[in-house]
């Protein structure tokens, strides 16, 4: 499932023990690992390999030029929703032409950038961009590939942050006027209809849902595909991941001892959806990406300050809530394990930073093992939605990222120097 697992009495990544890549390069600091990243990837592509498919990883969920370089050499398109994304992308070795373009709010511009650079679809959620599509690609005398994102009006079981295909979400357009947009859609000159899209949810760990969608949506993939010659259908990401009991192997009893969370399989996913989707004779599209990185990455914090009050035991780390942001955003569950394993009974503890918000903690009355001023603890499962969403609030210098393969380990993004935080600020000119 992932390769962070104690030898002896130290924390791994792969074959490096993690207290030294901390030595080496401070904390708070994410520490992913390739191998990780490639077994997920190369897992959802084989069990998909009965259709004619193509894996474009969200890019969303963790952007990193390595860990985009991994994936593109492994072949995997991305699913990106700015063009930052895909310059990025384009900066780390992947194929614009492997990617499709998701989000409600794309501009003139990035809509413009993208086609320049050959994008393979447009993933679109409204008529107003679609018009705005096609304007912009007759400008620049092109053909806009475009696929409608539809939104199949299916509950997906899950955190309310996270629902994205039901009627009160802003994303894609109502199953029921699908097509009648295909139908206006077709007479747009520089617009090809190229697919059609959806995506649910996020951190879904049953496949009931994503079943109930295709097989909700499929009359319409059929008819659409007579009518307008489609060429894709993307069925969208969500595939959850374990966060509780995250660390299977070398786990002290007290992890065992906790019901592990049901997993959601590449396997059972495809083996329940690929009867469905064969018959389509359509390429399919997938987007994971909490599924490639999530379990990829852990954050590593130091402890600074224990702190008793009356009521609470409270860990003070140099991470923060700017560092990852999912405990106060979606409510997450993150494991938190020491890097060197410890004895003794288990403490009730709240892990939080030093930032001045009540949210800002990483868990709550958790048991863990006593730790101390110097130790380290690692955040699992922090590969996706961690760094991406970090930021400079209280001026904090964003982490370092390494990343591991084997025993080697790479600074894939240094740390922050407190001076970049301002340095695109100035004192205007009537304060000088
Ligand atoms: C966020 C997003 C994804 C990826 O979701 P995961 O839950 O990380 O797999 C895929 N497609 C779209 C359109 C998204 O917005």
């Amino acid at each position: 499932m992932h390769e962070f697992h104690y030898s002896g009495q130290d924390l791994y990544c792969e074959q490096a023990l993690i207290k030294s890549l901390v030595q080496k390069y401070g904390t708070p600091l994410y520490v992913y690992s390739q191998k990780t990243l490639t077994n997920h990837y190369k897992k959802l592509d084989e069990a998909l390999a009965p259709l004619d498919h193509m894996v474009c990883f969200a890019m969303k969920a963790n952007s990193n030029l390595s860990v985009i370089r991994v994936l593109a050499n492994l072949g995997s398109g991305f699913d990106v929703v700015s063009a930052g994304e895909l310059q990025r992308v384009i900066v780390a070795g992947g194929d614009a032409r492997r990617c499709v373009f998701a989000g409600v709010g794309k501009t003139e511009e990035e809509i413009a950038f993208a086609l320049q650079r050959g994008i393979y679809s447009f993933n679109v959620e409204s008529e107003p961009e679609l018009a705005r599509i096609n304007r912009v690609a007759a400008r620049l005398k092109k053909i806009a590939p475009v696929a409608v994102r539809v939104n199949p009006n299916v509950a997906a079981g899950t955190h309310a942050k996270i629902t994205t295909g039901t009627y009160e979400n802003k994303f894609g357009i109502a199953f029921e006027a699908i097509e009648a947009v295909y139908a206006r859609a077709a007479r747009l000159k520089h617009i090809r209809l190229q697919g059609l899209q959806m995506h649910i949810g996020s951190q879904l760990t049953e496949v009931n849902p994503f079943e109930a969608a295709i097989r909700k949506v499929m009359p319409l993939v059929q008819k659409l595909k007579a009518r307008h010659g489609l060429e894709f259908f993307s069925i969208g990401g969500g595939l959850g991941i374990v966060y509780k009991s995250a660390l299977a192997s070398g786990s002290p009893a007290w992890w065992k001892s906790k019901a592990a969370q049901k997993i959601l399989t590449p396997s059972s996913y495809a083996r329940r959806l690929t009867p469905l989707l064969k018959p389509l004779g359509l390429k399919i599209l997938i987007e994971p990406g909490r599924f490639i990185v999530g379990n990829a990455g852990i954050l590593v914090t130091r402890v600074e300050y224990v702190k008793r009050t009356g009521r609470k035991n409270f860990v003070i780390v140099d991470a923060a809530m700017n560092d990852l942001i999912r405990p106060a955003f979606y409510d997450a569950y993150h494991e938190v394990v020491p890097l060197r394993k410890k004895g003794g009974a288990l403490i009730s503890s709240d892990v939080v930073g030093g930032i001045c918000e009540s949210g800002d903690y990483f868990c709550k009355d958790r048991p863990l093992p006593k730790v101390g001023e110097g130790d380290h603890l690692a955040l699992l499962s922090s590969g996706a939605y961690g760094f991406v969403m970090a930021s400079n609030y209280n001026s904090r210098p964003l982490a370092a990222e390494v990343l591991v393969h084997g025993k080697k380990s790479d600074a894939a993004r240094k740390r922050q120097e407190v001076e970049k935080i301002w340095e695109d600020e100035k004192i205007v000119s009537w304060l000088k």
